[in-house]
């Protein structure tokens, strides 16, 4: 994958997040039912959909800083250990920022 097959996939990536967040916003701003029994399942929901949130936050905050690392020629390379990142994990995960063996060891 190339710097620039790199960034339409990032930018596709994120694209599809910046939907998903205004969709999860939306039924986030839902009104709860004030005493029904949908209340208790309304904000069981909520609370995964916050989850969700919260991880597509994430991964676009990881896909800005890919989009910066492919600015930087810094791309495909770890961000820790400074070696190449394999092929076939950049292809998985186009945004990560480490190499397989510093991703093992952060866990
Ligand atoms: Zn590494």
């Amino acid at each position: 994958m190339n710097t620039q097959q790199a960034t339409e996939r990032l930018k596709t990536l994120k694209n599809d997040l910046q939907r998903r967040a205004s969709a999860i916003e939306a039924d986030l701003s839902v009104r709860l039912d004030r005493d029904s029994g949908e209340r208790a399942t309304q904000v069981e929901n909520n609370e995964v959909l916050r989850g969700l949130q919260l991880e597509g936050a994430e991964q676009m905050a990881a896909i800005d800083a890919a989009l910066l690392r492919i600015q930087d020629c810094a791309f495909g390379k770890c961000v820790k250990c400074g070696s190449e990142i394999g092929a076939e994990r950049l292809h998985a995960v186009p945004y990560t920022p480490f190499c397989i063996d510093c991703a093992r060891s952060l866990r």
